[in-house]
């Protein structure tokens, strides 16, 4: 069952003692990311053979000996999903209260240097957003904000209260915060909190994050753990992919998680996996991840871990998320605006963060999922109630 399908996993998993930032440090980022040329057909067999996956079976099916196995990984993802999750999808906006930012981080269009105009939602303007989002039919919420004073916890605050009061899901992406602040939100509505690494390799880290509290590569690495130790009941991991080697950064990440499984076994997971967007101001990925390969990923996330939720934003275009939308995925963005005022108002589209790539409306959405034999979930849906 899968209870115990957990324990034993996590008992299989490699031991990593003390904060996870200490495993990184001591972690040969060179031999980590050779090691995936390295990885032979015998591991990957290895690797499908297995119900209990390891980071080692995880690495093995994302390396390139495991590109003929595709089809096979799909299959198996999408079985292993139905049988968890059900055929269910949960939708949910973005919800984005401000644009303001005092880091510098060289991919994203809301970096402090860019001459962009600048909005912090102010009650009346939360107020418009959220009936604009009410209106077509979310009830799960995430709260994005840049990183500066003007967004910490006074302002957090304020607003959180009211926003929970029209949805029954409430979940953050903003600036770390500390477990006492992370306690104080949850007893305001606050169900789970996403903090995206972007890169397991410190020394590409601080050439993205050039100024600001997010140059703080240890603080950040930490976060997680400071929300489990706040008992939040959702945590999220991410990397952004092309920054890094994908591979490495993202067994960095199969680490991390199981890091966390062991010490915080009361809350649930997430992982995301988004690919650089285009943005004002934005790179060129050093490293591209391909269609297939991205498929390859996924497959391996859900291969490697059965309760691990994962979400689709609409940074990937309709036909890629027509097509992977039954492979694992749990939860889905749709029409997702990502500027401040941006579902009120048309005319904030100069304020996005980066350029959205599925703009469809939410009834179509629903009817691609449908027609993908899956259903919509709107409220109050608990994975652990909706076995087929
Ligand atoms: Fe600010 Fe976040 Fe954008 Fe960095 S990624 S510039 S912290 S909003």
């Amino acid at each position: 069952d899968v209870a115990s399908h957990k324990i034993r996993l996590l008992e299989q998993s490699p031991a990593v003692e003390g904060q996870f930032s200490h495993f990184v440090e001591s972690t040969d980022w060179h031999a980590m990311t050779q090691s995936h040329q390295e990885k032979t057909e015998q591991d990957v067999l290895r690797a499908l053979s297995k119900s209990k996956l390891n980071v080692e079976d995880f690495a093995a099916l994302i390396s390139p000996a495991a590109e003929p196995y595709l089809l096979e990984m799909a299959a198996k993802s999408e079985q292993l999903t139905l049988q968890r999750f059900g055929k269910t999808l949960s939708l949910f906006a973005p919800l984005y209260l401000s644009n303001t930012c005092a880091n510098e981080c060289t991919y994203c269009g809301f970096s402090m240097s860019n001459a962009i105009k600048r909005l912090t939602l102010n009650e009346s303007q939360v107020e418009k957003e959220i009936a604009a989002i009410k209106d077509k039919g979310f009830d799960h919420i995430l709260l994005v904000t840049g990183e500066t004073n003007k967004v910490s916890m006074p302002y957090f605050e304020r607003m959180l209260p009211l926003i929970k009061s029209h949805f029954s899901q409430l979940s953050m992406e903003v600036q770390p915060l500390n477990s006492e602040e992370y306690k104080r939100l949850q007893t305001i509505g606050l169900d789970g909190v996403l903090v995206y690494q972007e890169t397991y390799r410190r020394k590409t880290y601080l050439e993205h994050h050039l100024r600001g509290n997010k140059s703080n590569f240890n603080y950040r690495l930490d976060a997680p753990d400071r929300i489990g130790q706040a008992g939040i009941h959702k945590i999220g991991l991410g990397v952004l992919l092309g920054l890094e080697d994908w591979r490495t950064d993202s067994v960095m990440m199969a680490h991390h998680l199981r890091h966390l499984q062991k010490r915080y076994w009361r809350s649930r997971f997430s992982v995301a996996f988004p690919r650089i967007r285009p943005c004002e101001g934005g790179i060129v990925p050093k490293s591209i991840i391909t269609d297939r390969q991205l498929v390859q990923l996924i497959a391996a996330w859900r291969l490697f871990d059965w309760d691990v939720e994962m979400s689709l934003s609409t940074r990937e275009s309709p036909e890629f998320r027509h097509h992977a939308v039954r492979m694992g995925f749990t939860t889905m963005s749709a029409e997702s605006k990502t500027q401040p005022g941006g579902y009120a108002d048309d005319a904030q589209a100069a304020l996005e963060q980066f350029e959205i790539s599925d703009e469809r409306p939410v009834a179509e959405i629903i009817a691609m999922i449908r027609s993908q034999g899956r259903e919509v979930v709107w409220k109050n849906w608990d994975p652990a109630l909706s076995h087929v």
